[in-house]
């Protein structure tokens, strides 16, 4: 059985009719640049999070860079990155000459460890960025408190992120100063391309964010400052906005497939207890946990992937391969482990759960149109592995 890693095109066809007429609008208009569907997509998005402002951009990545462009970011400023994440988190940072100080992840949720956060804060620290990685909530209550501490602003990487909710029910993106999400093909809201949006509830913030967007220019040919081309596509908003209303349901899906792998490996005899801080038993599979799976909270995790961990990954992904399971390493080398970043000197000994995370974790299928025949059979393949070695 063929189980790919991600397919869009079950999603693409049962929208396709909507889809198609959006993205044939905006060619009868020929308006691709701004326009009213960047703002319909806007206040939509707005009123989902519930927050006061948010404002279409190019990519996730360039999200997070306008953000810190936002926040005047100064070469030589700090800012405090988890070194487990997607790249972007703290490619941005160095692409402004400021330095990213890494910190290592939390070991059950992947996350920032808020506990070692406050150790790297010097006078030279100005933002930290949580990322809400593969859609659960970073654990914000703390960071937030350290940054009002410390007079810190904070921007949240909510790139895998869009709808999760935290504890008390708030969206991400709309906790800290700001948000920043992406709309990669791949991510729970996708586009057609590249996309993304970040949000804010501080209107000055607003304000220079969406004259940052076009060239610091808020009067034609006027330039208050330097911003750079930072605007969504009229084609991409379009296409979001037929994809907005559906993204709950997806989300809920994605969860009801995690439940579907708890079962079938418990059943199996090989899911290890949800969450256990290291992972010291053989021949099991360490599950991801919901933390904040409690109360009436629904979106408590939108498992943008969905992350076990194994002794012997390498070879169980060859293994994967053969059985035809789509499977991939996220992410296989710590920022504190990158070439690009040697000139940091960093200290491989102080980040060991992400260390371990990188060594052991693995995505499996997990989008929302998948079966659960497909899902059994995912789990069997790994039984056979497991047994066989
Ligand atoms: C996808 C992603 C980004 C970047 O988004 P793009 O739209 O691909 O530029 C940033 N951070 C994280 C954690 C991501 O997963």
């Amino acid at each position: 059985m063929k189980v790919p890693l991600l397919d869009l095109k079950p999603q693409y066809q049962s929208l396709k009719k909507e889809i198609d007429e959006a993205v044939q609008r905006v060619i009868d208009s020929q308006y691709f640049i701004m326009g009213p569907d960047i703002q319909k997509l806007e206040e939509e998005i707005c009123s989902y999070l519930k927050c006061k402002k948010a404002i279409g951009v190019s990519s996730g990545t360039d999200a997070i860079l306008l953000a810190l462009m936002a926040l005047d970011i100064k070469p030589g400023d700090e800012i405090i990155v988890p070194t487990y994440s997607f790249f972007a988190t703290a490619g941005v940072v160095a692409r402004l000459n400021a330095i990213p100080i890494f910190v290592d992840c939390d070991p059950v949720t992947f996350n920032i460890d808020p506990k070692k956060i406050e150790e790297r804060i010097t006078s030279k620290t100005k933002v930290i960025i949580p990322v809400h990685l593969y859609g659960q909530s970073a654990e914000m209550d703390e960071i937030m408190l350290i940054a009002k501490k410390h007079n810190i602003k904070v921007v949240e990487d909510a790139a895998q992120a869009i709808g999760t909710q935290y504890k008390d029910g708030r969206f991400v993106g709309a906790i800290g100063d700001i948000g920043c999400f992406s709309f990669f093909p791949s991510k729970n809201l996708g586009g057609f391309g590249d996309g993304g949006i970040v949000t804010t509830n501080d209107e000055v913030l607003a304000e220079k964010l969406r004259i940052m967007r076009v060239h610091g220019m808020e009067q034609s040919y006027y330039h208050k400052v330097v911003g750079g081309n930072f605007r969504l596509d009229a084609l991409q908003a379009a296409v979001l906005r037929v994809k907005l209303p559906q993204l709950d349901a997806w989300s809920a899906k994605r969860r009801e497939n995690a439940s579907a792998y708890t079962k079938y490996f418990n059943e199996a005899g090989l899911a290890d207890e949800e969450g256990r801080l290291k992972f010291d038993s053989k021949n099991k599979v360490l599950l991801p946990k919901a933390v904040y799976k409690t109360g009436s909270v629904k979106n408590y995790h939108i498992y943008n992937q969905y992350i076990i961990r194994v002794e012997n990954r390498n070879a169980l992904l060859e293994f994967l391969k053969k059985k035809e399971v789509g499977c991939a390493i996220y992410y296989p080398v710590p920022f504190h482990r990158q070439e690009c970043f040697s000139y940091l000197n960093c200290k491989d000994e102080e980040f060991p759960n992400s260390n371990y995370a990188a060594e052991n974790s693995l995505a499996l299928p997990i989008y929302p149109e998948l079966s659960h025949e497909q899902i059994k059979y995912v789990v069997d393949s790994i039984a056979e592995f497991i047994k066989n070695k």
